[in-house]
């Protein structure tokens, strides 16, 4: 039963005052601002806030379950779940956010699994060990602070999703960077609750695109079903795409067979090679999204307008906004937008660029970017293709100081946290590698099949294939570590993955 069928709105405060819950507190304080804003209606924020009562009250109720120093492994974390009819992957979702309140700490025990010639050495998870601090919650303030926090520090992936889902329209995030009206600004901390830099439970993740039980470890593409290549039958579509235009062709089935109402993606502004996040409305617009787009770009900001209609929606994204999606969905707080998202469509992404910084690498081409066609990213190098034919290239390490700061501490290649992942890494020029990850995905790509939009070939038929995205992944990730041990160094903030 929800909490909004045994309390009345009235006593909530008080609970959450003896709760100490900061975040109910907050917005309940808040209710006039966040009405007046216009970004919720009150039934909405209504039910934001009882949903919010309702994954605190059980939080802090695993917080006494804990206060028992026999409860602290997995074994007991799995009674407590059965007790209260929860998956463990909630539980430890609730762990997660109780370590991120500095309350308890959790480590993850592994063992050794020998290797032979032909495996080499591994490990495999075995137990939990959570340890509460002896500290009173009411002197723990306030972890759910602005994601001012995460801009400051150079950890923002630019994904949108804090704009996207802000109760008083207080921030913005253009070109990679964000900036908040303090003014505004509530100190809800629903941003920070939401961003994929603040925390992410990435175990968590992975086992619910797994739909697991057990805390396993994953390949360095994350979980997936199947794993194949692809290019699009669709003519309009293969004339004007980047590789294989399995991107597109999913928009294309999606809205042909009135499966969604409208996608969020991204196209060129006005300025060129500067893209700008797209609400599509109907299977013509897709073809204004075609083509990689290498300038950061915040498509989740655009989530602020779905609240007051009830459209389906498909998000095309890169990993950070999969990830962002999918915390959301793990923390359902009951953000009416958030809820309608039927389809995540990831797409691989290796680094992004500011627009400033995309200039330059023009200037180092010797090209003005109104000249520029077409962009690409591939075997280390890259590509710039031009009006007149030219193919101009420039090795990335030339290059990798001009990426974004902020995107040294992303280690997600292949969009983990989506439905369906789409590249171009281990497919043949003019085809995607596509890996499968959900059932949603699964059913999505059998239907390009069955309706004869798409052909497709098993990943592990196709050179380079498989071993060639695991290795560029897994150079991602090393390289991510070695950013994250450098601001752990230096004692700056760095996201708790
Ligand atoms: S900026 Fe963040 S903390 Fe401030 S009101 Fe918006 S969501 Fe809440
Ligand atoms: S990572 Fe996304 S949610 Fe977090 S601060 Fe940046 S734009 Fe906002
Ligand atoms: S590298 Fe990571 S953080 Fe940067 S844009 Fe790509 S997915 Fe987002």
């Amino acid at each position: 039963m929800s909490s909004e069928l045994k309390i009345s709105k009235e006593g909530l405060k008080d609970i959450a005052v003896t709760l100490d819950s900061y975040r109910i507190r907050v917005l309940v304080d808040a209710k006039q601002e966040i009405l007046d804003s216009g970004i919720y209606n009150e039934e909405q924020y209504d039910q934001m806030l009882f949903k919010m009562f309702d994954e605190e009250l059980l939080k802090y109720k695993l917080l006494n379950y804990l206060s028992n120093p026999d409860s602290n492994n997995f074994k007991t974390i799995k009674k407590f779940s059965d007790s209260n009819s929860i998956e463990i992957r909630k539980t430890l979702s609730l762990l997660e956010l109780l370590r991120n309140e500095n309350l308890i700490e959790v480590n993850k025990i592994y063992d050794t699994v020998e290797g032979d010639e032909k495996t080499p050495e591994s490990t495999s998870f075995k137990d939990l060990v959570i340890e509460k601090y002896n500290v009173d919650p009411s002197k723990v303030k306030s972890v759910y602070e602005p994601v001012k926090t995460i801009f400051e520090t150079h950890n923002c992936s630019g994904c949108g999703l804090c704009v996207g889902i802000c109760p008083v329209n207080c921030l913005e995030v253009y070109n990679g960077f964000g900036k908040i009206d303090e003014d505004k600004c509530i100190k809800c901390g629903l941003c920070y609750f939401v961003c994929p830099r603040s925390y992410l439970p990435v175990s968590v993740l992975n086992m619910t695109q797994d739909k697991s039980s057990e805390i396993k470890n994953y390949s360095q593409v994350g979980h997936y079903l199947e794993a194949y290549s692809a290019r699009t039958k669709l003519n309009d579509i293969a004339k004007v795409c980047q590789d294989g235009g399995i991107t597109s062709t999913c928009l294309h089935y999606l809205f042909d067979s009135k499966m969604i109402d409208l996608a969020i993606g991204a196209k060129m502004s006005n300025t060129p090679w500067r893209p700008e996040p797209i609400i599509l409305q109907s299977k013509e617009d897709i073809l204004l999204t075609a083509g990689t787009k290498y300038v950061n770009n915040p498509n989740l900001k655009v989530l602020r307008e779905f609240n007051n209609n009830q459209s389906i929606l498909a998000v095309v994204g890169v990993p950070c906004m999969m990830q962002a999606l999918l915390k959301s969905a793990v923390y359902n707080i009951g953000i009416p937008s958030l809820n309608q998202i039927k389809y995540r469509i990831g797409i691989f992404c290796m680094e992004s660029f500011s627009y400033e910084s995309l200039l330059k690498i023009c200037e180092i081409l010797k090209v003005n970017v109104n000249d520029v066609k077409k962009t690409d990213i591939n075997k280390g190098k890259f590509f710039v293709y031009t009006n007149s034919g030219e193919e101009l290239t420039v090795p990335i390490k030339e290059i990798g100081n001009l990426a974004r700061e902020d995107c040294e501490v992303c280690f997600d290649l292949t969009s983990e946290s989506a439905d369906i992942s789409i590249g171009s890494i281990g497919s043949p020029s003019g085809w995607n590698t596509v890996l499968i990850r959900t059932e949603t995905g699964k059913e999505l790509y059998s239907k390009l099949i069955k309706n004869d939009l798409i052909e497709s070939k098993a990943l592990a038929d196709v050179k380079p294939g498989l071993p060639l995205l695991e290795r560029i992944a897994t150079s991602k990730r090393n390289k991510c570590t070695k950013h994250i041990d450098k601001k752990k160094d230096e004692n700056v903030r760095f996201p708790r993955y």
